[in-house]
């Protein structure tokens, strides 16, 4: 047997989880701060969940999806995205009936059986925040107000946010039939699979990534030149309120995104940190998901943060890995039990201290008190444990103290936590 993980899926190891949980613990701060609640949403849901709600001709559908049939005949599938199942959840507990407005969020795997490649895997993890029940253009405003702080609060510097607005019911099919007609006339120019999307949903040739399909895109019309007068009223209010947040974005009317379920507000933040362009977040308003999916007519906004992408994109200077605090090196029997004894009780106080398990020589545990970095290292020698006392060794400048075993711990932690 080979061990290996499968394709595009992968482990995150100790020296890289300080990154995961700082993102983690600085968008839990952040989107409480602006009244939002966890949810935790099952991985599997019935398949139909998302071709409703994400839209039968999209890639995601189409390509993407892990779907099996269990043992008793349903066709389930590995979320590849939380938005759906967020709202399948709104709607199974009612959760409108206490209160029409709903902000959530929630993080964990999603699941996309994409070609893996750098920041593109099958298993990535996403940060998602959503609001529910509430149309209007100021909470548009605010969930990008609160995506913004949340990447400048993790670090995240030359960020550009990019708008547009998709329509609505009314006028995203007018769109439809001037962009039908454009590709009709380009149809020579389409790949096989855009030739298809052409008859079923033509919006979807702006993901594709062919390149005859990206020159017949440049100069296809744009969403913005043929929304209603109620969705530019929307997009300009959206607009105004992120000015008076004093946020600068820029316009991207080739932005589409890759799912049906979007309808008005379309946003994405890319990051010019590395030189490259690079998507870490999207999402926008979608008014007609739940009533693809449960009849309901609930409007909602939301988006959706790509951790690894983000991850990948954190200053260097940061410094995320968790080293001891102090290692405990101990000489015979009688060290030996001191020093177990001692851990457990510094354990419990919050200090993270080793020990060595193996009764190694002075020598060899100094070694590796050493090459776990750590700041101090305590000597418990038998002589020295007779008097009441042990060594305290500082390993930056190598100098060294005896000190009392009485009132260690204050010590100790007034030394290694500061308090
Ligand atoms: P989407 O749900 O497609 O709007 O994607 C939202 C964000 O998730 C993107 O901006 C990416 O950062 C991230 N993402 C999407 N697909 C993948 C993938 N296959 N691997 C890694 N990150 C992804």
């Amino acid at each position: 047997m080979e061990t290996k993980a499968i394709r595009g899926f992968n482990d995150v190891l100790p020296d890289e989880i300080g990154k995961w949980q700082f993102v983690e613990k600085t968008a839990r701060e952040v989107f409480e701060g602006f009244g939002f609640s966890e949810i935790r949403i099952p991985i599997l849901e019935k398949t139909e969940l998302f071709t409703r709600g994400i839209g039968e001709a999209t890639d995601i559908v189409e390509k993407e999806m892990y779907t099996f049939t269990d043992r008793s005949g349903n066709s389930l599938t590995l979320r590849p995205e939380a938005t759906a199942s967020m709202a399948r959840a709104y709607l199974e507990h009612q959760m409108y009936a206490f209160d029409p407005v709903a902000k959530l969020y929630c993080m964990g795997p999603m699941f996309r059986y994409e070609r893996p490649q750098k920041g593109r895997y099958r298993q990535f993890n996403q940060i998602d925040a959503e609001v529910f029940g509430v149309g209007n253009p100021m909470v548009d405003a605010e969930v990008i107000i609160m995506l913004i702080h949340f990447l400048e609060g993790v670090g995240m510097g030359n960020l550009e946010l990019q708008l547009n607005s998709l329509g609505c019911r009314e006028c995203r099919p007018r769109y439809r039939e001037e962009l039908k007609k454009f590709f009709a006339g380009k149809s020579a120019q389409l790949c096989e699979d855009c030739q298809r999307r052409l008859q079923t949903n033509p919006l979807r040739i702006f993901d594709c990534k062919v390149e005859t399909c990206k020159e017949a895109i440049a100069d296809a019309p744009r969403v913005i030149d043929f929304i209603c007068p109620e969705c530019q009223k929307h997009f300009d209010q959206v607009k105004e309120y992120l000015a008076m947040a004093g946020l600068t974005y820029v316009l991207n009317p080739r932005m589409v995104r890759g799912l049906d379920y979007y309808t008005r507000t379309a946003f994405e933040v890319v990051s010019y940190s590395l030189g490259a362009q690079n998507a870490v977040t999207g999402g926008g308003r979608y008014d007609n998901l739940f009533q693809e999916i449960g009849g309901l007519d609930i409007p909602g906004i939301g988006f959706a943060i790509g951790v690894e992408r983000l991850i990948s994109l954190l200053p260097k200077e940061k410094e995320f890995i968790q080293v001891p605090h102090l290692f405990v090196a101990a000489l015979g029997e009688e060290g030996y039990r001191e020093a177990y004894k001692l851990v457990n009780q510094l354990h419990l106080q919050g200090i993270r201290a080793e020990l060595d398990y193996e009764g190694k020589s002075l020598k060899s545990q100094m070694r590796r008190a050493d090459k776990l970095k750590v700041r101090y290292t305590l000597i418990l020698g038998e002589n020295e444990l007779r008097q009441g006392r042990v060594v305290l060794r500082n390993m930056e400048d190598k100098s060294q103290e005896e000190v009392p075993i009485d009132g260690l711990s204050l010590l100790l932690r007034s030394k290694l936590l500061g308090h």
